[in-house]
């Protein structure tokens, strides 16, 4: 008897763990197949713990497995985080152009690369991957058959179109960088853009047209020049049928489907062998002075970070439409528009247009055209629209969605719920992805996680695979706990960041390096919360210091009331508490209560949801917020109209609506004579 059962005993004890292994190990492999070379890591967690504790052995095998070489890597990696230096799969040799095309139009030549929403509604336009290559064989012949070579680098003021992924693309393929300058900056800022990159080519339309409105591209390509002594040549598509005026620097170069210079162009154009290392991209962006930093990105560890991000992040599989709405203009196009999808042979939507054109149901109504599986959009997108009511919403059917995801700005809770709620039905998991220009990824995310595990609403939650955050004391002291907030870190290196600021590697180690020896500093606070979870809490110069508690923007923002669609905190000077807190406050559209009352309102709830100290001093109602045409909140304008110091609001040019400013100044002289 007592030996049966012992025996039994330990048969249950032996057998059950590797039952339990055996099956985790099969899921984990399912899940990532590179993780049966990982010595029997199991689970997402587990994936997670070995990504960071075996960075090298976890890299070495997904970038194997993922990108296609010409050369294979001798290192993995070569990086000093105090000394600025970082350096992945050195001694290989690649095409990202390659990896993003040829090898899909191997297997796939007929799946859809792209769709493009146009900003006509209903107009949408498809091209497949054999489409996309020769496109961009026919741009990268045509850049060097005017004498774009390998370095140089390649001005891009685009709207989000085809022929600009092509543009792209064809950089890569030819081994020049590209310098993507949004196309609702001014002259002034696409002048210093090129200036900075020193760009002797510049690709261009001949107008742009977003939300109906005609933008003169060509016209502000033309004045920019004016002061770049750089550039000798300008390429001109046509995105509309109106002709502009060309001068000797320019070279007609047209749509694809009507190409003139283009057409004469070959479709095969000998992909160029690039060091990992060498630069794949610059793109500007703002710092905390008021000249922009060109972020350098390199071909295989962006490339490779883009891609397995994608991927994971949003539970991305073959067939599905992601639909990214985030402009080429901004990193998130792209990483998420472009690079990352692409290299995953995947179908990436360019939405042209805005969320309210012609209607605020825009993007749902694309949703159900375009069958999109994954829905990555911002938070002020969200906040807008969910002010126009749930109807434009329920128009549409919203059955293909699987995926939410939400970047650049925390999303308060009202609008993750909404968001979550009434787009997604509450079947779709909403993925609030903190990252910057400077990871080139997605650093923090609640997926990939063990299924079903629990999101947090307006959380990022996560760390990426490779990525290991730490947060700072004011001392610069690691703080180890949970529940605790500080100055969010990234203790090692991930194959996507950015290798440099260019031209200017001096405040690069400044800026991310030199604030916490050996580590990367993002600029942002960030909590971390009793299970672990981090929550950002807002840019560092936006943390706001009242009576020596700290207190971030955001978190004060997301202090909902029903009546708020949204606002904007900021610090100012005050002579007893040090800083005091300062709102700017849009109200929803019919909303009938006195502003004295909703003030009361307002404080009652921040001072019940966070604390009194955190209660705003002046509350401002306004018809809406300074913004930059990313949607994002200018917070600098509105800092300046506080401290009355109009004199140096600085450039306002690549705000949204420069008016708002005129009528956030007049509200701020009438509450102050009240
Ligand atoms: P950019 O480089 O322009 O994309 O801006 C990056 C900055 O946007 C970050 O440093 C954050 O301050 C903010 N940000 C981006 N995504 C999020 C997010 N999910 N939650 C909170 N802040 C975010």
């Amino acid at each position: 008897m007592w030996l049966r059962c012992g025996c039994a005993a330990s048969l249950r004890v032996l057998a059950s763990p590797l039952r339990v292994l055996g099956l985790r190990r099969c899921n984990t492999a399912a899940f990532m197949p590179e993780s049966t070379g990982f010595g029997g890591v199991s689970g997402r967690s587990g994936l997670q713990e070995f990504s960071v504790s075996s960075s090298e052995s976890f890299w070495a095998a997904v970038a194997r497995h993922r990108l296609s070489w010409i050369r294979p890597f001798t290192a993995v990696q070569d990086c000093d985080l105090s000394r600025g230096r970082i350096r992945w799969f050195e001694g290989g040799k690649l095409n990202v152009s390659v990896n993003c095309l040829d090898r899909h139009v191997h297997t796939c030549p007929d799946r859809v690369a792209l769709m493009w929403e146009r900003d006509e509604k209903g107009s949408e336009v498809r091209y497949t991957y054999r489409e996309l290559l020769e496109m961009t064989c026919r741009v990268g012949n045509l850049l060097r058959r005017h004498g774009v070579k390998k370095g140089d680098c390649v001005t891009i003021y685009m709207p989000t179109c085809p022929l600009a992924v092509a543009s792209m693309l064809a950089c890569a393929r030819i081994g020049a960088a590209h310098n993507v300058v949004f196309a609702g900056f001014s002259a002034e800022a696409l002048a210093e853009r090129i200036r900075d990159a020193q760009s002797s080519t510049v690709i261009t339309v001949n107008q742009g047209i977003r939300g109906g409105k005609i933008l003169e591209l060509k016209k502000t390509v033309d004045t920019a020049v004016q002061s770049c002594p750089t550039v000798q040549q300008v390429f001109v598509a046509m995105r509309t049928d109106s002709p502009v005026a060309m001068t000797a620097r320019d070279i007609a170069m047209e749509e694809v489907r009507q190409q003139r210079e283009m057409l004469k162009e070959d479709v095969v154009c000998e992909p160029a062998a690039m060091n990992s290392e060498d630069t794949l991209f610059l793109l500007y962006t703002s710092g905390s002075t008021g000249k922009p930093k060109g972020l350098v990105h390199t071909q295989a560890g962006y490339l490779l970070y883009a891609a397995l991000t994608h991927r994971y992040v949003f539970n991305y599989h073959d067939g599905d439409v992601f639909g990214c709405v985030a402009d080429i203009g901004w990193i998130t196009g792209h990483s998420y528009g472009v690079y990352g999808p692409l290299a995953n042979g995947g179908t990436t939507v360019l939405f042209e247009s805005t969320p309210v054109y012609p209607d605020p149901g825009r993007y749902w109504d694309m949703v159900e055209r375009l069958q999109i599986n994954q829905f990555y959009g911002a938070p002020t997108a969200i906040r807008l629209l969910l002010k126009f009511g749930d109807e434009w919403v329920n128009k549409y059917d919203r059955s293909s969605l699987k995926t939410l995801g939400s970047v650049g700005e925390p999303i308060n809770t009202e609008a993750w719920e909404w968001y979550y709620r009434v787009v997604g039905e509450e079947r779709c998991p909403v993925v609030d992805t903190w990252w910057q220009t400077e990871t080139g990824g997605i650093c923090i995310a609640p997926r990939p996680s063990d299924p079903d595990a629990e999101i947090v609403p307006g959380m990022a939650m996560r760390p990426f695979f490779g990525i290991k955050p730490a947060l700072m004391d004011t001392e610069g002291k690691v703080i180890s706990g949970n529940d605790a907030s500080g100055a969010l870190c990234l203790a090692q290196p991930w194959p996507g960041m950015a290798r440099t600021i260019h031209n200017d590697h001096q405040r690069f180690m400044e800026t991310y390096c030199q604030p916490y020896p050996g580590y990367f500093f993002t600029g942002d606070g960030a909590y971390r919360s009793v299970e672990g979870y981090y929550q950002i809490t807002g840019r560092l110069d936006d943390v706001i210091n009242v009576s020596g508690h700290r207190i971030g923007t955001a978190e004060i923002e997301d202090a909902v009331c029903p009546a708020v669609a949204e606002s904007a905190v900021i610090g100012y000077s005050h002579d007893i508490k040090g800083q005091a807190v300062f709102a700017f406050v849009v109200l929803k559209k019919n909303v009938d209560v006195e502003e004295a009352d909703l003030s009361r309102q307002l404080n009652g709830i921040v001072s019940e949801k966070i604390a009194k100290y955190a209660c705003p001093d002046f509350i401002q109602f306004v018809q809406r917020l300074p913004k930059t045409r990313s949607g994002k909140i200018m917070r600098r304008v509105l800092r300046k109209v506080v401290e009355l110091d109009l004199d140096s609001l600085g450039d306002l040019s690549t705000l949204d609506d420069p008016a708002a400013v005129q009528e956030i100044i007049q509200g701020h002289r009438e509450l102050l004579s009240k």
